[in-house]
């Protein structure tokens, strides 16, 4: 059975890394906040506080940290995963990260006599919790068949879109999908409370008609109870939309209501509610 090293045990990272231990796999793990580790820990996940340890001692290693800018630190950085002899080594990323990052990471890996796949998935937190997550892949084809049965072990639905980068842009067509369904849910809301309606029943009366969505379905009914915790971070929806509306750009395309989305969701974190849940937009007619 290989041996699996986890980077980045954070909302994400812990769910995704108890599914894995649930599996029997053996778990290397490490985070830059060692508390985010210690329930991990405490069910059997090893610890090792540098990527080169955890990368050295593992053969699959998955990193699902927030920020490119966190993914260049934990593969290329003095401490980073291929700061060590990576050949017949795999490394998966599941943050969601820009696409040219993905392609210089399968460079690096293949050089260095390993491989990479980038695999950012969509689902939230509940998804990764329930072990229902989406999945989407790039690199080489044969290499996803070869872990395919780990990833099964946390989502319900995962492809391979194409090659390295693949993944990453399929992730960016995901959000600019969820910046619509993000932003009608919220204005659907804040109509719907204007009129007078029971939020609940509205709802529940959308959800079955051409209105049904994700966004809809999980985060309406957090709204409604006042729970704005994070979810899926408002800055990292924010860092989001910044990538997928850079990789547009440099596709010659422009993307209006897409650049709406963002600039709304920078209002919320200009008022001060970037660790808060993507949900927490309303926030922004609700106070
Ligand atoms: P999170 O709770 O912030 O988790 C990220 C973890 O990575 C944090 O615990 C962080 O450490 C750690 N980290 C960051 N830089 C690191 C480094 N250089 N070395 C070691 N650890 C590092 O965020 P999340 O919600 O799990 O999201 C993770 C990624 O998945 C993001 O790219 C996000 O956009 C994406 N994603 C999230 C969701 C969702 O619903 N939450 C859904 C799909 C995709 P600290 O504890 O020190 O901050």
């Amino acid at each position: 059975m290989k041996k699996i090293g986890f980077i980045g045990t954070g909302v994400m990272g812990q769910s995704i890394v108890k599914h894995l231990l649930n599996a029997g796999y053996e778990v290397t793990v490490y985070n830059r906040t060692k508390s985010k580790a210690d329930d991990l820990i405490s069910l059997g996940a090893r610890w090792k506080d540098t990527p080169i340890k955890v990368a050295s001692e593992t053969d699959l290693i998955f990193t699902m940290v927030g920020y490119p800018s966190d993914v260049e630190e934990v593969y290329y950085g003095n401490d980073g995963i291929f700061q060590t002899d990576f050949s017949n080594k795999l490394a998966v990323d599941l943050t969601t990260s820009t696409p040219s990052l993905a392609e210089k990471i399968y460079d690096t890996a293949l050089e260095a006599g390993g491989q990479a796949l980038d695999a950012p998935v969509s689902g939230g937190d509940l998804g990764a919790r329930n072990g229902t997550l989406t999945i989407m892949i790039g690199g080489e084809s044969r290499v996803f068949e070869s872990c395919r049965p780990v990833l099964e072990l946390f989502s319900k639905s995962l492809e391979h879109h194409g090659p390295a980068g693949s993944g990453q842009h399929t992730k960016m067509a995901n959000q600019i999908m969820v910046a619509g369904t993000m932003t009608g849910m919220t204005e659907m809301l804040v109509y719907a409370e204007k009129a007078g309606l029971d939020l609940d029943k509205v709802v529940k009366t959308l959800s079955g008609g051409a209105a049904a969505n994700w966004s809809l379905e999980n985060y309406a009914p957090r709204i409604i109870k006042e729970d704005y915790s994070p979810g899926f971070f408002v800055k990292h929806f924010i860092k989001d939309l910044n990538i997928a509306l850079q990789e547009a750009e440099k596709m010659g395309l422009e993307l209006p209501a897409t650049a709406r989305a963002k600039a709304l969701y920078d209002q919320l974190a200009e008022k001060g509610h970037e660790d808060g849940g993507t949900q927490a937009l309303i926030r922004l007619w609700w106070g």
